[in-house]
């Protein structure tokens, strides 16, 4: 009799201690899934189990008392500024970097003998802005006649004088509005070409950004499959505005799929533009034109190419315009973006690359900021180079 007493106690000891244990990890369970919660801003002290072993409520200790969790972060997307007023923004910039030809300029116009040595160094000072030699001997020719019909040179009149003859060089008769409305319903498509190194890829991710800011959709096409940081450089870009980027995980992919592919995911999700960015190796023209012609005859396939960036470096001077002349004479380029303007004092190619092209400067790059990247308006850039 007594053994069974000891064995029926012993039975209830060990019921009683595996019940106990067998409800632990439950609890652990609850406090997981009661973070979840946690994330929508309900997380209380107290939480209930709902799995149906009858448990009842568990007690959570208060946050401070939790043992640390792992933190699950998600993207943050940033809400970048419009485009409208961004040049005027960085002219601060644009100043720094462009006014010394301006005042050079500037202080020989004033002098009070206008001999032929003042206008060969008035010359001399536009052609080593990278103005160009033809369009430099054209504003020296208009500047003097202007000063001989007027006669009398107050600064404030020098000063109105050069900003006129500048602003007649810098403006042009096409618009400098992008093309990046959706039409027939289908987005808008923009192919950036230009040499590697350029700030291809950079412009096109400050550029999805803008677009952003301006309230539109964008699907980012990383066409560039030659650079392996190209297509990771781009996603970076799109994943901090919210921008679709479509890519091939395999190097050396066919650009022109990626470029067919994004375009047709534009098509899909609806997208207001399409931005592709492509190689730009400039190993023969040949090749170029086989790559670029390819590319844009895929996407045509689906739809029209509304505007063809090329991406110039500002501060490669003659060699830039040598790589603009080819990839002219390759695509039909419908807008140039200068890049690193704020990294030279030779503005002056604005002037040149769109007397050599035939097509308007529509973007500038001022500085490695994400939003460092204007719509090109000359009156405030001129106004940068005479210092105002
Ligand atoms: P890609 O090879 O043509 O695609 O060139 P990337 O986009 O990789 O850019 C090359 C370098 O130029 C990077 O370090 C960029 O930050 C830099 N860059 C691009 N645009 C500008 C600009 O407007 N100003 C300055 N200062 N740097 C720029």
């Amino acid at each position: 009799m007594e053994y069974i007493i000891l064995i029926v106690v012993l039975a209830v000891l060990i019921l009683t201690i595996g019940g106990t244990l067998l409800l632990r990890p439950r609890g652990t369970r609850g406090i997981r899934r009661g973070r979840a919660g946690g994330d929508l801003g309900t997380g209380t002290g107290t939480e209930t189990s709902d799995s149906g072993t009858g448990t009842g409520t568990i007690t959570v200790p208060p946050p401070a008392e939790r043992p640390a969790e792992p933190e699950v972060t998600k993207p943050v997307l940033e809400k970048p500024p419009p485009s409208a007023g961004r040049m005027v923004r960085l002219r601060a910039r644009l100043a720094r970097s462009q006014s010394g030809f301006g005042s050079a300029l500037l202080s020989l116009l004033s002098r009070d003998r206008l001999d032929d040595d003042t206008w060969d160094e008035i010359e001399e000072v536009l052609i080593t802005a990278d103005v160009g030699v033809t369009p430099a001997r054209q504003i020296v020719s208009d500047l003097r006649t202007k000063v001989k019909v007027e006669g009398t040179r107050t600064p404030d009149e020098v000063r109105g004088m050069l900003r006129a003859e500048l602003l007649g060089q810098v403006e042009t008769e096409a618009s400098r509005a992008l093309r990046t409305q959706r039409h027939e319903g289908r987005p808008a498509v923009i192919l950036m070409v230009g040499v590697n190194g350029t700030g291809k890829t950079t412009t096109c991710g400050k550029l999805a950004r803008a677009l952003i800011g301006d309230g539109e959709t964008v699907v980012l096409g990383a066409a560039d499959t030659f650079r392996a940081a190209a297509a990771d450089q781009l996603q970076t870009w799109g994943e901090r505005v919210g921008a679709e980027v479509v890519r091939s995980d395999k190097e050396g992919a066919d650009p022109a799929s990626v470029a067919f592919e994004a375009v047709s995911r534009g098509i899909e999700s609806e997208a207001d533009v399409v931005l592709v960015d492509t190689a730009g190796r400039l190993h023969t023209k040949t090749g170029l034109m086989d790559e670029l012609g390819k590319v844009k005859r895929v996407i045509e396939k689906r739809t029209s190419v509304d505007e063809v960036l090329l991406v110039l470096d500002a501060t490669t001077g003659q060699n830039g315009l040598r790589q603009a002349r080819v990839f002219a004479e390759v695509v039909d380029v419908s807008g140039i973006v200068l890049t690193k303007l704020d990294g030279t004092a030779k503005g002056g190619i604005v002037i040149a690359v769109q007397r050599e092209l035939g097509v308007p400067v529509k973007l500038v790059g001022l500085g490695e900021g994400p939003d460092d990247l204007a719509p090109f308006d000359p009156a405030t850039f001129v106004d940068a180079i005479l210092g105002g």
